[in-house]
């Protein structure tokens, strides 16, 4: 089975790599490296093609006899699409458009990354795909555009595809100077070296934290069992933790109780977030969420 991974050398992506090349796929990595990191492959027997998802001849290329196209290629930050919005446009919305299109052409699976900022201003827990959208940022505006397409080309053109949403993944590969700026690994190099874990606000917002594991078990499965789903699935398992609640377990698990430097609660920060893991249970009935404290731990380890 040929699968294509856009975004590879990224976080995700990386870790897809790995995985999909235990299952026995022969992989092939477009990335530009804006964000990835061509360490992240190392070891692994997968092809890594540095080019852009703008450039429409490399992705055509690239898609040609695939089984399934996964795209992860992304610029993942909100703070970069307020700065630079066209830009995100151009490469969250565009580059999705040139993925699909080639796969269309291929007659590849697609499997298409979006994210649980398209709830945005909705504040019903827990999110349920069925929800209105209101994204907040031009970052999710894009995603929820992509999504669209997505299921747009799988309606007109019998694309078989499937829209996962990611809350907040973390695990291996994921730096704390990322542009996603993700907590967990924030925490854990911070505590890692003496300085304290920085909490905007009262520490009790809490989020639908997902082990990377778990979420490239479930993009495996989707790959080689070229799951469809004509509506997006989210990929997390209905779980609520407070970052006071993961600053506890961090001191368990590291033998210390670690310093906290409380600041002021940002602006545009969601309260909380929280997964209805229904579809997921029902396409994947054998996922299992890793638990908090092991994918802590394994974190920690990889640090
Ligand atoms: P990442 O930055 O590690 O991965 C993104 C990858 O895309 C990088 O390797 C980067 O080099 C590559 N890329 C960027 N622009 C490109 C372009 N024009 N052409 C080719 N490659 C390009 O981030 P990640 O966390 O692994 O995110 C993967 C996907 O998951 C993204 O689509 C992101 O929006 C989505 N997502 C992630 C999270 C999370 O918690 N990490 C949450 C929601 C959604």
């Amino acid at each position: 089975m040929k699968v294509v991974v856009t975004g590879g050398a990224g976080f995700i992506g990386a870790n897809l790599c790995r995985e999909l090349a235990r299952r026995g796929a022969e992989v092939l990595v477009l990335d530009d490296l804006s964000t990835g990191r061509r360490a992240n492959l190392d070891g692994l027997d997968v092809e890594l093609r540095v080019q852009s998802v703008l450039d429409r001849d490399a992705v055509v290329y690239a898609c040609a006899g695939a089984d399934t196209v996964v795209h992860l290629a992304a610029v993942p930050s909100v703070t970069r699409s307020l700065m630079n919005p066209r830009h995100s446009h151009d490469v969250n919305v565009t580059g999705s458009l040139e993925v699909l299109e080639a796969a269309c052409a291929a007659g590849a699976h697609v499997v298409l990354a979006s994210s649980s900022s398209v709830y945005g201003r909705n504040p019903a827990l827990p999110k349920s795909e069925e929800m209105a959208c209101v994204p907040v940022s031009p970052y999710a505006s894009g995603k929820l555009a992509a999504e669209s397409y997505a299921l747009s080309f799988q309606h007109c053109f019998d694309l078989p595809c499937t829209v996962f949403r990611f809350f907040n993944v973390f695990g291996p590969l994921q730096l704390p100077d990322h542009p996603y700026a993700a907590v967990i690994p924030t925490f854990i190099w911070s505590a890692l070296r003496g300085q304290p874990l920085t909490v905007f606000g009262d520490g009790e917002q809490t989020r639908d934290f997902t082990f990377v594991d778990s979420v490239v078990g479930v993009l495996a499965d989707s790959v080689l069992r070229s799951v469809s789903c004509t509506r997006p699935v989210n990929l997390a398992f209905g779980t609520r933790t407070s970052l006071n609640d993961v600053v506890a377990l961090l001191s368990a698990l590291l033998g210390r109780k670690l310093e906290v430097a409380r600041r002021p609660q940002r602006a545009g920060d969601v309260r909380h977030s929280q997964a209805s893991g229904t579809s997921l249970r029902r396409l994947f009935p054998q996922a299992r969420p890793v638990s908090l404290e092991m994918a802590l731990s394994r974190t920690i380890e990889w640090v």
